[in-house]
């Protein structure tokens, strides 16, 4: 007797999300990581599920919005079905205006989020005054303030998927049989594996470092300046991400580009300054070669499927992702956006007279 319809390696968030949504088909799930729960890039501190600029629109941008959209309901699913919190809130993200050249950006995008995000989400130029003493440094005074941006707390919310599943009669293993449909969502080691496999290189990893400060900001928005996210969670901490470093000698752990991160930080926002930094984290980002997710069939392996390549958005993406897998696994349904096919990170096949 099989125990599964579905098998999912790897529970990290493109996983237990996909896990997620098939059970809720009705579908029995078992997911096998070795290493547990939230064991790779998905266990981490930051959680910024913020946009993609309004503007020169592509299926990548609508894929993300969607998802962006549809998160709110997701993870109070997950809320109630695990009994714990994800730590999700939809409460915006303010950036620094910094010239002139960035204001017409701003207002240009002003018109760009609501031609392409239609009413559901705002980008809006504000004051200092507007912001109750939580913004950026900005040379201009002026702000920008999206109202599509979101925040989780991956480590919590990659538990609370896994005890949903788990209250839902799925189960979450170290080790297991296969059974059923195969999904491979292995993240950076899965990428490796597909490159072997397929004798081509469809992706790579680039490492991040962040840090959590004890900061309460909880219901303020996150800030974004200078290529740094700060991010208040739920909780009473503040994360503050992320390096990007390609060759790492030592994937999971930190050193002085974290330091320098966290001083950038403190620069940018006074209100940081005295916080007391509580952890410190690493991970590797699995980054596919269209730098895009990619999601589909396993080339050549019938019954096997692929949901990896997150990189910098895979919590935004996660509930798109997972509805757009269940289709395909499921239903044989295939909505997968072109840019996001296996294919499309595999290099075109010539066949030689
Ligand atoms: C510093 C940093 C900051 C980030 N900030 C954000 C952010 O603010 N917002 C955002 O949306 N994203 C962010 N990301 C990106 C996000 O974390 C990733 O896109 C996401 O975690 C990828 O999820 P995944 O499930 O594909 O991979 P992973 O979380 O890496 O999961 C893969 C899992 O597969 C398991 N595995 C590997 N091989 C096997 C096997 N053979 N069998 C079974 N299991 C296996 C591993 O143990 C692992 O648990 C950040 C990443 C980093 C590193």
């Amino acid at each position: 007797m099989t125990t599964a319809d579905v098998t999912i390696y790897g529970a990290g968030i493109f996983g237990l999300s996909c896990a997620w949504a098939i059970q809720r088909r009705g579908a029995r799930v078992q997911v096998i990581d070795p290493d547990g729960v939230g064991a790779g890039s998905s266990g981490g501190i930051v959680g910024a599920l913020a946009p993609h600029t309004p503007e020169n629109w592509n299926q990548k941008k609508q894929f993300q919005l969607d998802s962006l959209l549809m998160a709110e309901a997701f993870w109070s699913e997950i809320d109630a079905a695990s009994e714990l919190s994800a730590g999700y809130g939809r409460l915006g993200r303010v950036q620094p205006v910094l010239d002139v050249r960035g204001l017409d950006l701003a207002r240009d995008r002003i018109a760009g989020a609501a031609q392409f995000w239609r009413g559901q989400a705002e980008w809006a130029i504000v004051a200092a005054a507007d912001l109750d003493g939580w913004h950026p440094a900005s040379p201009t005074g002026l702000f920008i303030q999206d109202t599509l941006s979101a925040r989780l707390h991956p480590r919590q919310a990659c538990h609370a998927i896994a005890a949903a599943i788990t209250a839902g009669g799925g189960a979450i293993r170290a080790e297991g049989r296969p059974d059923g449909l195969q999904l491979w969502a292995t993240g950076a080691a899965g990428l490796q594996d597909l490159s072997a496999a397929l004798g081509q290189m469809v992706g790579n990893s680039v490492k991040g470092q962040a840090a959590l400060l004890d900061l309460d900001r909880r219901s303020g928005p996150q800030l974004f300046a200078d290529g740094v996210h700060i991010v208040p969670h739920a909780d009473g901490t503040t994360a503050i991400g992320s390096t990007s470093e390609r060759a790492a000698t030592d994937p999971v752990g930190t050193d002085h580009q974290l330091d320098e991160l966290i001083a950038r930080a403190r620069a940018l926002c006074p209100a940081l300054e005295d916080a007391p930094v509580i952890a410190r984290w690493a991970g590797l980002r699995p980054r596919a070669r269209s730098r895009a997710p990619m999601l589909g069939h396993w080339p050549g392996r019938a019954g096997h499927f692929i949901a990896n390549g997150g990189f910098k958005i895979g919590f935004g993406m996660a509930p798109k992702v997972a509805e757009v897998m269940a289709d395909l696994i499921l239903d044989g349904i295939d909505r997968i956006p072109e840019p996001f096919q296996v294919a499309a990170n595999l290099k075109s096949q010539t066949t030689s007279a």
